[in-house]
């Protein structure tokens, strides 16, 4: 099977995208998809939108992007989340909205046979979080599929079922058992959350999976969030990985 890479949560932190491209080039590989979340958080939405439609293979929509493309009420939201939507919204070209708009909840890729999915595959549309055991159990159920990948914690895992029905998590590279399922949460390149502040993503090769970490320029992007007037807390966050 061909190699390919897997990326999620970009936040239109466009500094933290252009490292994870460059690290994906290095390994050559040319196959992405990504699980969505274009924007919300981040200073550079439109340009994270166009590079991510422009390099990946598939595109899924992700909450803040349906929130951004104006489709969801914002009940939900955080206030400094809510504050960052709202100047997306400002922001974003018509072209990008529609585009954002467009896009799918799910894919199967039937050479893969990889199930692709924002939050859980359980019921896609509902923003769920997949973070612990008991939600991975039920959730290997909800798609038939080998592996499952998914985003939205920003929490980067390796979570496998063994033929024996026990579910062990890995947090930085698992080898391919030819007997075991696997969901695979692929962390998130513009606003990690697990005390890494590098950029993460998943790259997926013969018989391995592996968690990477990839650090770029965050003083850049927090002094671009600074001047758009986003919150001090998402500016913050960013250097401290959570
Ligand atoms: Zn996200």
């Amino acid at each position: 099977m061909k190699p390919f890479a897997v990326i999620s949560d970009v936040h239109a932190n466009l500094e933290a995208l252009s490292a994870v491209l460059k690290d994906i080039e290095r390994e050559k590989l040319d196959t992405i998809f990504f699980l969505g979340d274009s924007v919300g958080y981040g200073p550079d939405p439109n340009e994270c939108t166009e590079v991510l439609r422009d390099r990946a293979r598939i595109l899924l929509l992700g909450n803040h992007d349906l929130a951004a493309a104006g489709k969801s009420d914002l009940t939900f939201f955080n206030p400094a989340a809510k504050a960052a939507i709202k100047w997306t919204i400002e922001v974003l070209s018509n072209e990008n909205t529609e585009f954002l708009r467009s896009l799918p909840l799910t894919e199967k890729i039937k050479e893969y046979d990889v199930f692709l999915v924002h939050a859980t595959p359980e019921e896609p549309g509902q923003w769920h979080y997949l973070t612990n055991e008991y939600n991975a159990r039920i959730n290997f159920e909800y798609f038939d599929e080998r592996i499952c990948f998914l985003g939205h914690s920003h929490i980067p895992f390796i979570a496998e079922l063994s033929s024996a029905g026990e579910i062990t998590f890995h947090y930085s590279y698992a080898e391919i058992d030819e007997t075991s399922r696997y969901i695979v949460n692929a962390g998130s390149v513009g606003q990690p959350r697990d005390g890494d502040p590098g950029a993460a993503y998943v790259l997926f090769k013969e018989n391995s999976m592996e968690i990477r970490r990839v650090s770029y320029d965050i003083v850049i992007t927090q002094n671009k969030m600074k001047k758009a007037g986003l919150p001090e807390d998402l500016i913050y966050r960013l250097s401290a990985g959570r």
